[in-house]
């Protein structure tokens, strides 16, 4: 927990978000301004700033919470199958494009019909 970080509060439920899974590893909730039909935060509850501070003893919460992702992506409204699927993006840091320096991934998916998806 980091005092003045929003995902630590939502976290800990001291501000609202729109969350659609939760266990001991992680939070996922919905994208305030979300940039796809889906667009979901996951979010682990401890607070590391990003994929630039993971380290080795992190590999066990880190890769049982990302073996979550497709099944709360389909549970969400991501299309299953090849034809449908997801995407799964983490910025870290200023140059990597990070806005909130707690670790998140960004799960978008949905039909596009702007990029011609039918
Ligand atoms: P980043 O640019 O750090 O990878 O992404 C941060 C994301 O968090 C953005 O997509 C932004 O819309 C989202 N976001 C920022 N503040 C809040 C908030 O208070 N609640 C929710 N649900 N999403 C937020
Ligand atoms: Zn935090």
């Amino acid at each position: 927990m980091s005092e003045q970080c929003i995902f630590c509060k939502i976290v800990e439920g001291k501000i609202p978000a729109k969350i659609v899974y939760h266990d001991e590893d992680c939070v996922v909730f919905h994208d305030i301004n979300p940039a796809a039909p889906v667009h979901l935060l996951m979010v682990p509850r401890k607070h590391v700033v990003s994929m630039q501070e993971i380290l080795p003893e992190d590999a066990l919460w880190l890769g049982r919470m990302l073996s979550k992702v497709p099944e709360i992506a389909i549970q969400n409204g991501c299309n299953p199958g090849p034809a449908g699927g997801f995407r799964l993006t983490a910025n870290a840091g200023i140059e990597g494009g990070q806005e909130v320096p707690h670790l998140h991934f960004h799960i978008l998916g949905g039909k596009r019909p702007w990029k011609g998806q039918k």
